[in-house]
């Protein structure tokens, strides 16, 4: 089974960096789970509500840090960094998320492309072994 990126992924994939837009257009063709675009470009002021989230504000925490990669970054012009999420949206079952992942490094493999996932930041393809929890995120690793 084929999947296509809908058109809501793909306006919120607006002001990413071309080489991972091409990961993840290749990737939804690859993968075997459907997955949706959450988040691409993000502002400073977004990432501080997020901080703030699990800190200041009721929620979970949901980042870590105050900078970010979703930032354009002013060498580029463009944002480092997406998040993405199986289809139909399902947090609970991580080994679609993992299904997901596959489906980036594949794409990224073919593509030339570095990239970096939340869920294995040291690539050694053993995720969440440090309590990583950013399953739905993936850099260029510039
Ligand atoms: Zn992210």
């Amino acid at each position: 089974m084929t999947h296509v990126l809908s058109a809501r992924s793909r306006t919120r994939l607006q002001g990413v960096h071309p080489d991972l837009i091409r990961v993840v257009e290749r990737a939804i063709q690859l993968s075997r789970q459907d997955f949706t675009v959450l988040e691409g470009v993000r502002t400073p002021e977004r990432q501080k509500q997020l901080y703030a989230q699990g800190r200041t504000k009721p929620g979970r925490k949901v980042t870590w840090t105050l900078n970010s990669r979703h930032f354009v970054n002013p060498m580029t012009g463009y944002g480092h960094a997406v998040d993405l999420a199986p289809f139909p949206i399902d947090w609970s079952d991580l080994t679609k998320f993992d299904a997901i992942s596959r489906a980036m490094f594949d794409a990224a493999k073919e593509l030339g492309i570095a990239i970096r996932w939340g869920a294995d930041w040291d690539r050694d393809g053993q995720p969440r072994e440090r309590g990583e929890t950013d399953s739905p995120h993936f850099e260029l690793a510039l």
